[in-house]
């Protein structure tokens, strides 16, 4: 997939700010935005990067504008971690831990964030 990966984004920051969490990867079109974590470790992370590239295919399929309205309004209707948006790319970022022990299943949850955009945290200990 075509995209881009932009360190110490001044919006992804923002969003981390606004949220007090230690990292935060935001998708904005093609583009993923980080704060807190680096490219190199954002990478290695298979589950959280299949996470961002499904709202990567989520921009694409709905238009720019578009995604951003529909993701806003389901926040809206059902939460953020209810978000029928976030709940597709949980699905696609968990699909490699199948054979993970449990205990790492949940070490490596992305967690949406309150922000009204496609904006994802990662717990650490
Ligand atoms: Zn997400």
């Amino acid at each position: 997939m075509d995209f881009k990966v932009v360190e110490r984004s001044p919006f992804a920051r923002i969003a981390r700010m606004v949220l007090k969490s230690s990292n935060v990867a935001m998708v904005l079109g093609k583009t993923i935005h980080l704060s807190g974590v680096s490219r190199k470790d954002f990478l290695k992370d298979e589950g959280w990067l299949a996470h961002e590239l499904c709202h990567i295919r989520q921009f694409q399929e709905h238009g720019f504008f578009r995604f951003l309205w529909l993701y806003l309004k389901e926040s809206w209707r059902v939460g953020y971690y209810n978000n029928k948006y976030e709940v597709e790319a949980r699905v696609a970022g968990m699909k490699h831990c199948k054979h993970m022990s449990p205990t790492h299943k949940a070490a490596s949850a992305i967690t949406p964030t309150d922000v009204p955009l496609p904006a994802d945290t990662k717990k650490t200990e």
